[in-house]
């Protein structure tokens, strides 16, 4: 229900956990983070409020500069940590909110090319469906778009990659994402306030955009693929 992603110049799982503590007025009932550290993609996920996911944190600490994390309020599969975001396949990280309306028939298309889900979200076939187009050789960005492009319904949803701790990939249908600039570092939440810890500088990506986003900013694309400019706001963060 909530979406947060940092490339940072510090380590971010602390800061991750602060954000989605802003996204708490959304409700949930699960939360998790997932961070690039060393190239290595590792995530840390627990049901219940925040405080069971810092806990975690502290027996299993996470490092990397590079992460995203997210609040869940499940529609599809029950509010376990098995089903909570980020949902992973092999170098693939995801968060999503929102629903994957489609994603019985995905999950058939995966069946057949022997891939099988391992939890009972619409959201893991974001993950799975990337990880294939990989496999078939395309790059992140070629695959995340292909991805893309197989989805119905609503959705925010942000990618992370094994190996990439320089690279998020976001993109919007029907639920709103913000892009904040930082120096040097470059943020992605659900909403203004989610960023507000780290910037006052946002980017709201339009309906059906997709974004690449690396610490030295960000490219924007239309519903068609077509590069978008798109106006930076300066918010209020007394308000
Ligand atoms: N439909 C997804 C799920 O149930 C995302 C829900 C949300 O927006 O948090 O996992």
């Amino acid at each position: 229900c909530g979406i947060i992603g940092i490339l940072g110049k510090h380590e971010v799982a602390p800061l991750l956990v602060e954000s989605l503590k802003r996204l708490e007025y959304r409700g949930y009932d699960s939360a998790g983070i997932a961070t690039v550290n060393a190239g290595q993609l590792d995530r840390r996920r627990a049901v219940g409020k925040l405080v069971n996911l810092s806990d975690l944190l502290v027996h299993q600490p996470l490092a990397g500069r590079a992460g995203i994390g997210h609040t869940r309020w499940a529609t599809h599969g029950a509010a376990t940590t098995g089903n909570a975001h980020p949902h992973r396949s092999g170098p693939v990280a995801v968060v999503h909110n929102g629903i994957i309306e489609n994603f019985r028939d995905l999950r058939a298309e995966l069946a057949e090319a022997g891939i099988t889900p391992e939890t009972e979200t619409d959201s893991e076939t974001v993950a799975l469906l990337t990880r294939m187009f990989m496999e078939r050789g395309m790059g992140p960005h070629n695959a995340a778009v292909a991805a893309l492009h197989k989805l119905e319904g609503a959705f925010a949803l942000l990618w992370l990659f094994e190996g990439q701790d320089d690279l998020m990939i976001a993109a919007r249908k029907g639920s709103p994402l913000a892009i904040g600039h930082g120096m040097g570092e470059m943020f992605v939440g659900s909403d203004a306030i989610a960023l507000s810890p780290f910037t006052d500088r946002i980017t709201y990506l339009a309906e059906g955009d997709y974004a690449f986003v690396t610490r030295a900013g960000v490219e924007i694309f239309d519903a068609d693929g077509v590069q978008a400019s798109r106006e930076t706001t300066r918010i209020d963060l007394s308000a």
